[in-house]
């Protein structure tokens, strides 16, 4: 009661002191003074100061406010002018595969641009790797690759004459190899080879091997080295991948394709004290489609759905329904069109990308979902991918009336209006990642319509009919925030939806640009929505998780071409100090 008296005479301003006396129990832990605070609550409205107890933001106003907040054992943090904003909320990560891919591999991932790159990262493999070893190339996306093409055996042969390499461009249902020459005799592959089923072996007009293998994983795979991370050391650096996170100002991240064994990993991580980030575990689903089978399947997970605490909570569970728009695999209304069936390499003129569960099984898994008390979720990248899933969740809905569903489309990187209009009528939110149109926009602008380029991640479409949308990077390879696949540097995510600029600094579809709140709204409170957080963070107002980032320079004023290089310099996750850097 007295703390509601107190905050009532505060705003007058007389009585701050008086108050301060009566009641010693009101002093915060942490006070910041002196900030451009973008409280990103509804207003959009700006702040000079704030106070955190007991994890929580308990004050936000003016300097003169928040005084009487401050006691004996309170940290008090002048920002010194600089922007604060709330805790970023990245709803899309791997990071516990990226911890055990990052293990597996020989050396620290970085996301190579070119053939020459790729010839010299295997050049230095060579130097260190017995000739009887196979080295694994890191993953490229073709459309990350300067040439526009992958690299072909002789690439290979150049960098690597003795040592059997292989690179492996892989997605959902389809993978390519290529195998120098060194990598096909050891695999014992000639022209007398017969395809098990489902491979092809791609030859020359002699009938001899070229060294691209098409799902041919049986003829490779016993070849390629293998090394599962020891326990310890994937607690170990799955802490430091949090750490990372937390220098670009992130605070919460939603695991995007887990399951109840990574929900468990993260929980032990929380009991041990050692999460520096809250954590939403999205969980895969697959099952034969049926709904009995898929209940069967959901009813098997130890966990439930929102399962946890603030901090490690069980998220969605998430079906997989296409491939992806770097394969060819999105599934798409309109056919692909030649110079993309040139890129990806299919030969079916009336090609429109893959779709991974029929319809009917879309409508029962969601069934299966919604009766057991799940959010649910969907990895669909294409436009008609997309009409089939709110065809299913706009069936199942209308059937089960569940009071508040939620339903996430995860990547839907083609916006419509009148698929903006649908998402909104059916409560359905969109998770999508920008990083995309900033690393291989250039790519896709060459071999894709112009009219589909409008459309690419095209958030303002999404915004003008009113459906939610957060922001994210999909990442899923490397430390680094800016060299991993996909950069996971929040700046770089809101950067790009901003300027609509490719790395190269192309502009794709100006009239999709948004504005700089907007974006940080979509990695804040929109964000928060997707995990029915919006009461709790996403914003710097009282009563909310005292999560929150000081920015290196001014995110609403600086010029457009800083942002990308924006970094935290002080991050704090319940009012608990993760990251700090310089002095304050
Ligand atoms: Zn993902």
């Amino acid at each position: 009661m007295l703390l509601r008296i107190c905050t009532l005479l505060l705003l007058t301003g007389a009585f701050l002191v008086s108050c301060n006396d009566y009641d010693r129990d009101s002093s915060a832990d942490l006070v910041v003074i002196n900030a451009n605070v973008l409280t990103v609550d509804d207003l959009f409205s700006n702040a000079q100061a704030f106070a955190i107890r007991d994890g929580v933001f308990e004050a936000v106003g003016s300097n003169d406010e928040i005084e009487s907040y401050i006691g004996n054992q309170t940290r008090v943090i002048d920002a010194d002018g600089r922007t604060v904003i709330p805790g970023l909320i990245e709803s899309h990560v791997h990071a516990t595969s990226v911890v055990q891919r990052e293990y597996a591999t020989p050396h620290p991932f970085e996301q190579l641009g070119s053939i020459g790159e790729i010839q010299d990262w295997l050049r230095t493999e060579v130097e260190r790797t017995d000739p009887e070893n196979w080295i694994p190339l890191p993953r490229v996306d073709v459309t990350r690759i300067q040439e526009g093409r992958i690299p072909n055996r002789a690439d290979l042969d150049e960098a690597a004459p003795d040592h059997p390499a292989a690179f492996t461009w892989q997605f959902a249902n389809r993978q390519v190899q290529v195998l120098n020459t060194a990598a096909l005799q050891s695999a014992g592959i000639d022209r007398e080879t017969t395809e098990p089923e489902g491979c092809t072996i791609e030859r020359d007009d002699a009938g001899d091997p070229t060294g691209v293998l098409e799902n041919c994983s049986e003829l490779t795979g016993d070849y390629l080295p293998t090394r599962e991370i020891p326990e310890d050391r994937y607690h170990d650096d799955l802490e430091r991948l949090l750490h990372n996170y937390n220098k670009t100002g992130i605070t919460s991240i939603f695991e995007r394709g887990s399951n109840p064994q990574g929900y468990e990993t993260y929980r032990q991580l929380r009991e041990q004290d050692r999460l520096t980030a809250r954590v939403t575990v999205t969980i895969n689903l697959s099952s034969d489609g049926t709904v009995e089978g898929s209940e069967e399947v959901i009813n098997s997970f130890p966990v439930a759905f929102g399962e946890g605490d603030d901090w490690v909570r069980t998220g969605p569970l998430k079906l997989r329904i296409d491939g992806g728009i770097l394969y060819g695999s999105a599934y798409m209304r309109e056919p692909y069109g030649p110079d993309a069936l040139d890129f990806y390499g299919f030969d079916d003129p009336d090609h429109h990308g893959t779709l991974l569960i029929s319809p009917e099984n879309i409508e029962n898994m969601i069934r299966a979902g919604y009766k057991n008390g799940w959010q649910m979720s969907a990895h669909v990248t294409g436009d008609a991918g997309v009409d089939r899933v709110l065809d299913a969740v706009e069936a199942v809905q209308e059937d089960l009336q569940p009071d508040d569903p939620r339903f996430t489309l995860i990547h839907a990187y083609f916006a419509n209006p009148e698929t903006a209009e649908r998402a909104n009528r059916l409560g359905v939110g969109i998770d999508t990642q920008p990083a995309w149109l900033y690393k291989d926009g250039d790519a896709l602008a060459r071999i894709l319509s112009e009219e589909r380029m409008n459309e690419f991640i095209g958030v303002q479409t999404w915004l003008d009919g009113d459906a939610i949308v957060a922001l994210n990077s999909d990442h899923m390879q490397g430390f680094d925030p800016d060299r991993s696949l996909n950069p996971y540097n929040p700046f770089i995510t809101m950067y790009t939806m901003i300027s609509r600029q490719t790395e190269s600094g192309q502009v794709i579809a100006a009239e999709q640009q948004i504005s700089r709140e907007d974006a940080l709204r979509m990695m804040t409170s929109n964000a928060a929505w997707f995990s029915f957080d919006e009461d709790k963070k996403g914003s710097i107002e009282p009563g909310k998780l005292g999560d929150f980032a000081i920015l290196s320079d001014d995110y609403l004023t600086c010029d457009v071409e800083d942002i990308k290089e924006i970094r935290s310099l002080l991050t704090v996750v319940g009012g608990e100090i993760v990251y700090e850097v310089g002095d304050f």
